[in-house]
């Protein structure tokens, strides 16, 4: 059973860092970053970031978990990706990011929305059922 947990102010603020980060490297025209995404981390700490086109390009939310890591950031809260055409601003994860989100952080909460066009927050685990997992022998 999915659970569903409803947005606080503090959601309410990523989604809001997400377009910003966006709107200041939006790059009209050549469309290379197209994607916001923000991440609330255990500690209280965010971190925003883009998406990075190319020919294997990378996801907001690769991006920014990247960001965070590299910053030593291990525990994850709340993380969104956003684009202001699309409902609500919030772009689910895609197949690739489920993947990451579920091997990094199956616990963190991702901004989505539900079959009703809600603001929702669902665990990552539960955005990808029967996920690839390493092999443990
Ligand atoms: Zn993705």
């Amino acid at each position: 059973m999915m659970e569903r947990f409803e947005l606080n102010d503090t959601d309410k603020r990523l989604i809001e860092i997400a377009l910003d980060v966006l709107k200041r490297n939006f790059d009209d025209g050549v469309y290379n970053h197209t994607v916001g995404c923000a991440l609330l981390c255990a500690d209280g700490s965010i971190f925003s970031g883009v998406n990075c086109d190319g020919i294997h390009g990378s996801c907001a939310e690769y991006v920014t978990i990247g960001m965070a890591i590299s910053a030593g950031q291990r525990e994850f809260d709340t993380i969104v990706a956003a684009h202001d055409k699309h409902l609500n601003f919030v772009i689910p994860p895609c197949g690739n990011c489920r993947q990451m989100l579920y091997e990094y952080c199956p616990d963190v909460k991702v901004i989505v929305n539900d079959e009703n066009g809600k603001l929702i927050k669902v665990k990552a685990r539960d955005l990808l059922p029967f996920a690839w997992q390493s092999v443990v022998c």
